[in-house]
């Protein structure tokens, strides 16, 4: 006898756990299918937080923002070619999103910047740690809170699709056992192929070589899964690669630290660009460099306020020293040289205004306070912003742009939002937005 369910999502990162959540709460019964062995996908991975314009944490640092503005500018970022209809229900639905999380006992109620964005709209925890675990771990609460089946190291094989409808789906369960799970509706939440190089390498050859910040379940497979019941796809060679990578691990060393008032330089000790870029710009940047390298490069101001930084040190990625002298040595880089891009550096924040590299955010404080802190980095594949289309209630959509009936899709799964660059924040806006109203549109349809 094949299990039976309202609800059944296919991934437990971000997306899939705010969409299990929100259907279980509209009265679905729900299942969660995850292939690998522990939950929280790439999102775990998640390091700088969460955008969204005109929420009540943003009033009470009082910072002021508009909708309008977040929609410009991610529509800029995104070289416009986002999907506008997608990009609207994301800017209106964010501020809600950041209270729904709040609502679970979730709060993001710190407030940062990344690339591409003019104002503090990045929600952050409290605590200074990464958003993605504090994410994952207080969604698993509530996962929990309202028994909501979970199936781990089973992977979906096959959506299984009758009568013009989805109509369940087949798994391979941890003991290679085949099964069927009949449901009303499934919600494909199952995340990008950054972490598959051939299928990236096919739709972009010269990121062959390149390494990839994401874990290995993301590998794509949920998009062919939708492709083989009609939906369409777009996008798909729009590849994110994120400019701060640590290449011997792969670690990404997070945004939040450039946002927090660091600088890059090139080997010659020299700013070579604006570091509040859009992560293509800085990546070109960075690629442009004899080197093909650069050092994120900050000081013990900024390693106070992050918690990060002290991973990054813990991990034995950071080089240190207490002067700029003793730093530039460490590096192999003129000395004079590095204490002169700091002293003009820290000119341009006394002023607010960076002549050379058109800096506008994050121009923090002075890198004045050993001891002083450097990070080798390299870009590496980050995020695919293509995928399968939906309509901006999640719904999935086939080559004549049909819905096909019982069909959702949530995360970086679904193409079009983030057009050819994503913005620092933008990803687990996107999963929480749109894994809130997979969720509740996949309830409703179950009981239609
Ligand atoms: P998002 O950020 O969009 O939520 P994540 O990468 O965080 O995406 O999570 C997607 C999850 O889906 C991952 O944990 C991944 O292992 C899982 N997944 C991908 N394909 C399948 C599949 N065919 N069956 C079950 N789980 C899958």
């Amino acid at each position: 006898e094949a299990q039976r369910y309202d609800v059944v999502v296919i991934g437990s990162g971000g997306a899939g756990l705010a969409a299990a959540i929100q259907a279980s709460d509209e009265g679905a019964s729900v299942l969660i299918i995850e292939k690998m062995s522990t939950i929280g996908g790439n999102t775990i991975k998640a390091s700088v937080g969460m955008n969204a314009a005109e929420t009540r944490f943003q009033k009470l640092k009082g910072i002021v923002d508009s909708k309008q503005q977040f929609y410009q500018e991610t529509l800029k970022g995104g070289n416009f070619k986002n999907n506008t209809q997608l990009l609207n229900r994301f800017v209106e639905q964010a501020p809600l999103a950041v209270e729904w999380l709040a609502e679970r006992g979730i709060e993001l109620n710190d407030i940062t910047i990344t690339g591409g964005m003019s104002i503090d709209r990045t929600h952050r925890p409290a605590d200074g740690s990464a958003v993605g675990g504090f994410l994952i771990s207080g969604l698993v609460k509530n996962i929990n809170k309202r028994n909501i089946d979970l199936m781990l190291d089973t992977s979906v094989s096959e959506i299984l699709y009758a009568d013009g409808a989805v109509s369940g789906v087949r798994v391979i369960n941890e003991d290679q056992e085949q099964l069927t799970i009949i449901s009303k509706s499934v919600i494909v939440a199952s995340g990008g192929f950054s972490a598959n190089s051939a299928m990236v390498v096919k739709y972009r050859p010269e990121l062959a070589g390149f390494v990839t910040t994401n874990h290995q379940g993301a590998t794509g497979g949920g998009i062919a899964l939708l492709e083989a019941i009609g939906a369409a796809t777009v996008d798909m060679g729009e590849i994110q690669i994120h400019p701060t990578v640590e290449q011997q691990t792969s670690y990404l060393i997070s945004e939040s630290i450039r946002g927090g008032g660091a600088i890059l330089v090139n080997q010659q000790g020299e700013r070579f660009f604006n570091e509040m870029e859009t992560r293509d710009k800085v990546s070109a940047a960075i690629i442009g460099l004899a080197e093909k390298y650069a050092y994120i490069v900050f000081d013990e101001q900024v390693r106070l306020k992050n918690k990060a930084a002290d991973e990054y040190l813990a991990r034995g990625f950071v080089v240190s020293a207490s002067s700029p002298q003793g730093l530039a040595a460490e590096l192999n880089i003129d000395a004079a040289t590095l204490q002169q891009t700091l002293t003009r550096y820290n000119g341009f924040v006394a002023d607010q205004c960076d002549p050379d590299f058109g800096r506008k955010t994050a121009l923090r404080q002075p890198i004045s306070q050993g001891p002083f802190y450097a990070i080798r980095i390299a870009p590496g594949v980050h995020h695919t912003m293509g995928g399968v289309v939906t309509n901006e209630d999640s719904a999935v959509l086939d080559a004549q742009n049909q819905l096909i009936p019982g069909a959702f899709a949530a995360g970086e799964v679904v193409g079009g939002l983030h057009g050819s660059n994503r913005i620092g924040g933008n990803a687990v806006a996107d999963i929480i937005i749109f894994g809130i109203q997979a969720g509740s549109h996949a309830a409703k349809y179950a009981r239609r």
